[in-house]
């Protein structure tokens, strides 16, 4: 019996239920091989013009910020598989049908296991059924194996898709394998190619993730602060972090929610606790609305298949890309993100405020430039929040005729920088 797991961002050994489901297929029959692959993309170098290209699904432009915790994520998860003597093979560039017929010649697979939210099409799947493949979706990523609503009935705002979500989500599985220590392979210090300024010092794999997660929500004060601090952009503490390894899947969203509840369990409940839930809620209601709408979650008219006339302006592109717009707020943070992969979800918001609403640039040329550029890229959050800032998503305003959602980035400015500080950081070189 030949099993294979596809792996993609799924880099983890605790809470993996495919992981679980193939340990249990070797204890069970001795004779069953697991072998887990995974596609990858590696674009360390993009021209303007391919970000201005359509997406593709699947496909995803991933920098050299990114290419660096991937590997870091893979390695580690390669080596922890190897100790069970189960191969990870690693496909560079290929899609993930490509790697599925690469792997099935050379081994006839009988059984196809992944996750139910990995980037692969229903069509992929069907030609892998007519193979004579069995195929198994298990619980990937997410919070909620299942919804508690129908697929249809998901709200289109997120208000009350959370108020709808009253059942606790589902609790992370107790792995028969052991587990990973969260200290023993910590190491902060930065890389010798790392900016040292940068807001991510870490590296992507599972023992850094496991040990932010313990850092930051129970051993020190920063899950207690975060209602007060989440809107800052210096430092490596004033967030969580998080979405790195959550990108990755070298951390578990339901590992990350049980340590709420661990924290909580000493400190009692908190605003900081209870913020950390709403955001937590907030990647689940991308994720779970991609689901719903597919393709028109990700295409330039979004969920209310909107047109708006854009510029086609590719000179007022390349100086956002670059931080050089002459708005100094909006190109400290666009610095930042070219040199560390990061920018904080103020700066973000405001970037994208002003590329759609000041520049007037197709929404998606920036989607596509994060997309490349950031360390936490998710397809969901990424292009979930994109269209949001658009007026073409899930933002309630936009569902009406009111004005767009619209930051005023000089107010921003002063209220979220008012000494200057996160500019000088990153406009003086
Ligand atoms: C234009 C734009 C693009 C974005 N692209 C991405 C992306 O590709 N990947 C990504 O993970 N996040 C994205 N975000 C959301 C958010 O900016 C990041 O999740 C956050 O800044 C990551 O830092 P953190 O882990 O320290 O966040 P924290 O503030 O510590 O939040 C904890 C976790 O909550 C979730 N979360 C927080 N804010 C949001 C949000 N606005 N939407 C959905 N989930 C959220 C994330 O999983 C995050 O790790 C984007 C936001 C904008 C405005």
């Amino acid at each position: 019996m030949n099993i294979a797991v596809y792996c993609r961002d799924q880099y983890r050994v605790h809470d993996h239920l495919a992981l679980q489901l193939s340990l249990e297929a070797i204890q069970k029959d001795s004779t069953s091989k697991v072998i887990f692959f995974t596609s990858v993309e590696e674009n360390p170098v993009v021209d303007l013009e391919t970000l201005t290209e359509p997406l593709q699904r699947g496909k995803w432009l991933c920098g050299p910020h990114r290419m660096r915790f991937q590997s870091q994520a893979i390695d580690s998860f390669q080596e922890k598989l190897n100790a069970f003597g189960i191969p990870l093979l690693v496909n560079r560039n290929s899609s993930f049908m490509e790697s599925f017929m690469n792997l099935n010649h050379e081994n006839k697979v009988n059984t196809l296991i992944l996750a139910d939210d990995a980037e692969v099409n229903a069509d992929d799947l069907d030609r892998v059924k007519s193979l004579g493949v069995e195929v198994l979706l298990v619980h990937g990523n997410r919070l909620f194996n299942e919804l508690p609503i129908e697929q249809n009935q998901l709200p289109k705002v997120f208000t009350d898709f959370k108020k709808k979500m009253t059942n606790l989500p589902d609790a992370p599985i107790t792995m028969n394998c052991n587990p990973v220590t969260h200290s023993s392979q910590f190491k902060l210090e930065a890389e010798p190619e790392i900016d040292p300024k940068t807001a991510v010092p870490f590296q992507g794999n599972e023992e850094q993730a496991l040990y932010r997660l313990h850092h930051y929500f129970i051993n020190s004060d920063g899950l207690k602060n975060y209602r007060s601090t989440r809107n800052g952009m210096i430092g490596v503490d004033y967030s969580s972090k998080l979405s790195v390894f959550l990108a990755l899947g070298s951390l578990s969203v339901k590992t990350a929610w049980a340590a709420i509840d661990a924290h909580e369990a000493v400190t009692g409940k908190n605003d900081g606790s209870e913020w950390m839930r709403s955001e937590l809620l907030w990647r689940e209601f991308f994720k779970w609305t991609a689901v719903r709408y597919g393709n028109s979650f990700y295409s330039p008219e979004g969920i209310q298949n909107k047109t708006k006339e854009c510029k086609t302006d590719l000179k007022s592109f390349e100086r956002w890309t670059l931080g050089k717009t002459n708005e100094p707020f909006v190109d400290a943070n666009m610095r930042e993100l070219r040199a560390t992969g990061y920018m904080s979800n103020r700066g973000r918001q405001n970037v994208a405020s002003y590329l759609v609403h000041e520049l007037n640039l197709p929404w998606q040329w920036g989607a596509r430039y994060f997309e490349w550029m950031l360390v936490d890229f998710d397809p969901t959050q990424n292009y979930g929040n994109w269209a949001y800032l658009a007026g073409v998503g899930c933002d309630p305003r936009s569902f009406g005729n009111q004005p767009p959602r619209f930051f005023n980035i000089k107010k921003q400015s002063n209220d979220y920088d008012p000494d200057g500080r996160y500019q000088k950081i990153w406009l003086i070189d």
